[in-house]
């Protein structure tokens, strides 16, 4: 039976690890030809071998999406190697370093701000372009429910989650009559490198993490690549604009 995405050529970023790892395997089993973008190349490379063994076809790009000239390149590589991009998950991201909002540092903000939410916009203002070419795409881009609600001594993160929202809202609007739609994903916590640097070394513990959320533990990142799959799929065809909760009801409350 073929995939939802067969035939199809897919860019992840931050496909090295987490929920971009596992949403690249989850295109690549549907069918997809994925180009695995990252800027730490040993994991952008083990999730192409991942997809290899598993009889896909995947390629790596270096790229840190919160410079122009790579995110440009990186888009411009993926056209080289396989002609076209239909489908796009601008999903690299950042947590900072946990400090509240007094103590927080203009280094740590700007950083968060550059990789999280003008990384995303760049990567779209790369990627769309090829897609009018080409007659149409679906993007998705990866807020987090720390767009839609607070986290206390995450203020330069919570920001740029709420402002990728708004610039999926915003690109959905300015191309939903070219045949591309944009939409974005709102994880709650789910258990990636992330979380467990968040545990590790910045002060929060499993129960603070997991009494949020009613179902009663962590999601897994596959459970995201469920949602960012049929999004990016054609079975989503009026969905654009969207900002899909996945998050075991935390936002619920
Ligand atoms: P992760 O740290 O496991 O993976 C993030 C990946 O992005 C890494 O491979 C990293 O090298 C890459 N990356 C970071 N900055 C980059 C840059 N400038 N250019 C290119 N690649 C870069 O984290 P994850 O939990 O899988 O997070 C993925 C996305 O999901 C992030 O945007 C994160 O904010 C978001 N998110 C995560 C959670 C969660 O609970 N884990 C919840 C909501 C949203």
């Amino acid at each position: 039976m073929a995939g939802l995405l067969q035939g199809k050529i897919a860019l992840v970023t931050g496909g090295g690890s987490g929920i971009g790892r596992a949403t690249a395997l989850k295109l690549a089993r549907e069918g997809a030809k994925v180009m695995i973008a990252d800027y730490i190349p040993e994991g952008g490379e083990r999730t192409v071998r991942m997809i290899k063994e598993a009889g896909g076809d995947a390629s790596f790009v270096g790229a840190d999406v919160s410079i122009a000239r790579e995110a440009e390149a990186m888009v411009a590589e993926t056209i080289k190697r396989y002609g076209r991009i239909d489908c796009a998950f601008n999903n690299a991201g950042i947590e900072g370093k946990v400090a509240n909002t007094v103590d927080c540092t203009e280094e740590v903000f700007d950083r968060v701000i550059a990789i999280n939410l003008k990384g995303v916009w760049l990567c779209m203002k790369y990627e769309i372009p090829q897609m009018l070419k080409q007659g149409g795409g679906s993007i998705v881009n990866t807020a987090s429910i720390a767009g839609l609600v607070g986290f206390e001594g995450l203020p330069a993160y919570n920001a740029s989650k709420g402002g990728v929202i708004q610039l999926t809202r915003t690109a959905a609007l300015e191309f939903a009559t070219k045949k591309i739609r944009v939409n974005c994903v709102c994880p709650g916590v789910i258990r990636t490198p992330m979380v467990e640097r968040l545990l590790d070394t910045q002060g929060f513990s499993e129960q603070d993490l997991t009494l949020g959320e009613p179902v009663g533990r962590m999601g897994k990142p596959e459970e995201i690549a469920e949602g960012v799959l049929w999004l990016l799929s054609d079975a989503a065809s009026f969905a654009t604009g969207h900002p899909l909760v996945i998050d075991g009801a935390w936002v619920a409350r």
